[in-house]
């Protein structure tokens, strides 16, 4: 775990802040040695993709910081930015690959401002073993400009009023966080809400107010296949029927995005066009989430408001959280049993 401040980052670059790289190919040759009932095993660890949000990632992966830009996408390379924030299906001519990569690198262009210092790791390149973010890219991006627009021409047929009624009054599962929808994130065309209560949202609108909603409104069949989208993003698993009906869906999406709305897509919307062939790839997208490094993400915020101790603060943050680890580890805590199987009749149960 490397843990260090965002100023140091910035003054020392990946290169410097990242020395212990190589630690990974050590994992990866050497590995690790591990007691298991009184028997001495040897744990291999290779590095299949890198997690975190879009500036995040763009940072440490050497790509481009500005998403104005047409070479923003850590997957593929658009020379016009109308073009890339108008297409709907992904352009296989144009994916960044090995080759290209090592061109546009030397050359300083497309994109790379450099060589990603991750590519000397053993198996890993960063235009293979490719990294996105459902996270960051649906719930806490697309989902976000989309309902709200969706809302805005649904109010028409009914008020904020009445969606907050029906949402509080609600059968709701209790450990869910409950949304509440204010009139002015729709009018901004921009609702805030936790990627948690998003998906919340998102997947129990149709139930809110699906009866008060006019029949063939285009805007709610808009609806209908975001709510599939996100459905089929956070899949535990996923068959190959799935995987060849989702890039239709997201191309469908979006096409009926640009009809309906009449503008341009951003940023996030252009990732989905490589959600379905990364899902082929690697498969189900929910794996992919960052939701779990952001939980301890807002921990260790919390913790580093609270330390008197400046000096070593991310030192002594990373020793306090390896130690809750311990504690988890020694305590078995968490760690139930989600996989079981049967030799008998192989049948596997999640
Ligand atoms: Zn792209």
């Amino acid at each position: 775990m490397q843990l260090h401040k965002y100023l140091d980052h910035k003054v020392l670059g990946n290169k410097k802040i990242f020395i212990h790289v190589n630690q990974i190919n050590e994992l990866n040759t050497k590995g690790i040695s591990i007691n298991v009932e009184g028997e001495t095993k040897q744990v291999y660890f290779i590095l299949s993709r890198i997690a975190g949000d879009n500036l995040g990632l763009n940072t440490i992966l050497g790509f481009t910081k500005s998403f104005n830009s047409s070479y923003c996408c850590r997957i593929c390379y658009y020379i016009s930015k109308d073009e890339m924030h108008n297409t709907t299906i992904e352009n296989n001519n144009l994916l960044r690959n090995v080759e290209n990569y090592k061109k546009h690198s030397i050359e300083k262009s497309h994109g790379i401002i450099e060589n990603c210092i991750f590519n000397n790791i053993i198996n890993f390149h960063v235009t293979k073993n490719i990294s996105i973010d459902p996270m960051h890219d649906l719930l806490e991006g697309v989902c976000r400009y989309d309902i709200a627009k969706i809302l805005y021409e649904l109010i028409k047929a009914f008020s904020v009023e009445i969606l907050n009624e029906r949402i509080k009054y609600f059968c709701h599962s209790s450990s869910k966080n409950i949304p509440n929808i204010k009139y002015e994130s729709i009018i901004n065309k921009m609702i805030i809400l936790s990627a948690s209560e998003m998906h919340y949202f998102v997947l129990n609108l149709g139930l809110f107010i699906g009866d008060l909603v006019p029949t063939n409104s285009s805007v709610w069949k808009l609806y209908v296949m975001l709510q599939k989208i996100v459905n089929i993003s956070m899949l535990e698993s996923v068959t190959k029927d799935i995987v060849d009906s989702f890039a239709m869906l997201i191309s469908q999406y979006l096409k009926l995005y640009l009809k309906i709305f009449k503008c341009s897509f951003k940023v996030k919307h252009h990732y989905l066009t490589h959600y379905e062939r990364i899902m082929r790839e690697f498969g189900p997208l929910k794996h992919f989430s960052t939701i779990r490094f952001e939980a301890k993400h807002k921990k260790i915020k919390e913790y580093s408001k609270v330390m008197n101790f400046r000096k070593c603060l991310a030192y002594f943050l990373s020793l306090k959280h390896q130690m809750q680890l311990c504690h988890r580890f020694i305590c078995n805590e968490g760690f139930s049993i989600r996989l079981s199987y049967t030799v008998k009749n192989c049948a596997f149960i999640c």
